[in-house]
């Protein structure tokens, strides 16, 4: 049997042919390539600053500004020299897998919101909903961080592969930071939200954010573990 390998994904496909599309990042067949029966499955691609950056950087990504006189990577056309420290700092934030460690947060967080709103919902107590907001404040301070390294990830693991479930992704962790904000600042224009005519719709927004907290971190799930 022959094995293809995913170039955007790493995914492996056994069989004749290589897959319509890939099961994991939703690329095409074309962009499967045909591996050897006995090699080692090509796993450095897929993580370009997992090497040693100081000795056996790939070129493109390397930008030490020590040694030539023309840094790469994408930030450096807008920023310039101060994008050689930036480059640095994304390239680290990439190898050492800051999306996946700062998106526990939230994602742990997300859900003790969801749930003290519905509870103060149906309880009335006010404590509860202060609980929650409190909670979504946390959630907050963690979305640029958390929104910066999943972009990297995209654009460097994935070179920004168009693919859909790439836009279900962005798509489901745009709703979620969304409704968190809504969230906060609607609690901070009306504390008793939840004793107004409207306490439905914030009830559902938070909802909603939980759920789309779930199905991102579904298909991140989906992605790191290629299942
Ligand atoms: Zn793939």
């Amino acid at each position: 049997m022959k094995k293809w390998q995913c170039s955007v994904c790493k995914y492996v496909h056994t069989g004749e042919e290589p897959p319509e599309k890939c099961p994991v990042c939703g690329v095409s067949s074309d962009k499967f390539v045909l591996l050897e029966e006995d090699t080692d499955l090509d796993t450095t691609e897929a993580e370009p600053a997992a090497d040693d950056s100081k000795t056996d950087a790939p070129q493109e990504e390397s930008s030490a500004p020590s040694d030539t006189d023309t840094p790469g990577g994408p930030f450096f056309e807008k920023f310039g020299r101060a994008a050689v420290y930036m480059e640095k700092a994304a390239q680290q934030m990439v190898k050492h897998h800051a999306h996946p460690m700062s998106v526990h947060l939230p994602n742990g967080v997300i859900p003790v919101v969801a749930i003290l709103v519905v509870l103060s919902w149906f309880s009335g107590s006010e404590l509860l909903l202060k609980a929650g907001f409190i909670n979504s404040i946390f959630v907050l301070i963690s979305l640029p961080i958390v929104g910066l390294t999943g972009f990297l990830e995209w654009q460097r693991k994935y070179n920004q592969a168009p693919t859909k479930i790439f836009k279900i992704k962005i798509g489901a962790a745009s709703t979620a930071a969304i409704c968190c904000i809504i969230s906060i600042i609607w609690y901070l224009i009306n504390p008793e939200v939840l004793e107004g005519s409207g306490s439905w719709l914030f009830v559902i927004i938070n909802v909603l954010m939980l759920a789309g907290a779930g199905v991102s971190g579904y298909i991140g799930g989906k992605l790191v573990f290629k299942d």
